[in-house]
């Protein structure tokens, strides 16, 4: 047997913010291990997060996900080389045999499918984020998009937004852009305090938004930057993560805490108007997931100034990103490979963006771990953004800890990717 022949595929339960860790073990000894995530604001057509159901855990055991790991996935896999990730990934597809990894679970297949490339980049005796973009192509950090304030299903819909958050448009490097976002999210915590609205945080580690609108947080958000000593739009922007499947169904868009409900063009309209009156430089899933023709709108609005990110609306799938390309749903795609289920269906939406010029963001969920495998993916397959929810809590810090230590190897503060690359002014 070669050395990269698989021998053992091994799952395992852990306690970690619902996430099950796959163990593959190979001939030569060389071991990888990868950790499924969790979102709690789904778009319909994910990879099915396999749930035991019934009393244990409130329903949210996996057993079953880690018996088709221990039995189904280790039979096909053993003796598959590991360097052939498409191919197992093929075999993961079509063992599972359902359109959407209801049987298996894309949380066991997107594991193993991680585990996988992590023995290959541990024989290969490579970082995998090196393995994985090859020798000879000069690395880029991604730039960071860091939650600030949290809403929406991550903070008992406190606020209807979900994501309030920055990026550093203006950083030199990495390390700027993460100094840069520390200083915002500490000055933030500090205007919350004085007006005696720390209430702790939610879900991914932004701040519990104590807000009597929407639209509080971001003028909130626009003097945190400020009073960090920075230009809003020029060195650090604002973000938005919308969500709009959350609270809004068949175009009509509930904003509970603004005591309205609009019309798909009405939503189309305020957010424009919030692109005009504030530096904002993304908005992720404006509207609805079945709402293409608004989300058509509101691209065709502000494509050349904004990122329209397609998170629900795209799912981590290349036939709907070619679909999206083709009418302008929206210019960049959110790449989330537990929405797909296996690194080969993640990385062909995400290529598929890129063939089409849309930004891609690789991003983690609300329910994350100790896992750093996304930021390597992000460097290896060379996305120019990372989504990580906040700058808090070690399972996030975790991520951005490992950028470092990333940029750290390349000798300096972590390249960035050409500013060019983006919509944005
Ligand atoms: P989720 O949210 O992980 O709860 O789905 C994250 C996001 O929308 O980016
Ligand atoms: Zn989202």
């Amino acid at each position: 047997m070669a050395k990269t022949t698989i021998d053992k595929v091994h799952a395992r339960r852990i306690w970690d913010s619902r996430g099950r860790p796959t163990e593959v073990t190979l001939a030569g000894g060389a071991r990888g291990s990868a950790i499924a995530p969790a979102g709690a604001s789904r778009g319909s057509g994910e990879a099915v997060d396999l749930r035991d159901g019934g009393k244990t855990f409130g329903g949210w055991d996996v057993t079953a996900a880690v018996r088709g790991v221990e039995r189904e996935i280790h039979e096909v896999l053993v003796g598959q080389d590991v360097r052939d990730q498409k191919r197992i990934d093929k075999y993961l597809i079509e063992l599972d045999g359902t359109a959407n990894k209801g049987r298996l679970g894309g949380n066991a297949t997107v594991a193993t499918s991680m585990a996988v490339a992590h023995a290959a980049a541990a024989q290969a005796r490579l970082p995998l984020w090196r393995y994985l973009l090859g020798t000879d192509v000069e690395p880029v950090l991604p730039l960071p998009e860091i939650q600030i304030f949290g809403g929406g299903a991550h903070a008992s819909n406190r606020v209807d937004l979900q994501d309030f958050m920055v990026t550093a448009v203006g950083a030199a490097s990495f390390r700027q852009a993460l100094d840069w976002t520390a200083e915002v999210y500490r000055h933030a915590g500090l205007l919350m305090a004085d007006a005696g609205k720390l209430m702790g945080v939610a879900d991914e580690g932004g701040f519990w938004p104590d807000f009597a609108s929407n639209e509080e947080a971001i003028e909130t958000l626009l003097r945190a930057i400020e009073a960090s000593g920075l230009k809003p739009g020029a060195d650090v922007a604002i973000s938005l993560d919308v969500a709009a499947s959350e609270f809004g169904k068949a175009g009509q868009y509930t904003l509970t805490r603004d005591g309205r409900t609009l019309s798909s063009d009405e939503m189309c309209a305020m957010l424009v108007d919030w692109v005009e009156r504030y530096p904002i430089c993304a908005i992720e899933d404006p509207l609805g997931e079945d709402d293409p023709e608004g989300m058509i709108r509101f691209t065709w609005a502000v494509r050349d100034r904004v990122q329209v990110v397609g998170d629900d609306f795209l799912v981590t799938n290349a036939e709907r990103v070619r679909a999206a390309a083709k009418d302008g749903a929206c210019n960049a795609l959110l790449v989330k490979p537990n929405q797909a289920g296996t690194l080969t269906e993640a990385k062909a939406a995400a290529d598929a963006a890129q063939k089409a010029g849309m930004g891609r963001i690789v991003s983690a969920r609300s329910g994350e771990t100790e896992d750093v495998t996304i930021v390597h993916l992000a460097v290896g397959w060379q996305a120019p953004q990372l989504k990580v929810g906040s700058f808090a809590r070690s399972e996030r810090m975790a991520k951005w800890n490992e950028g470092l230590r990333i940029a750290d190897s390349l000798g300096g503060d972590g390249p960035l990717p050409p500013r060019s690359d983006f919509p944005w002014r």
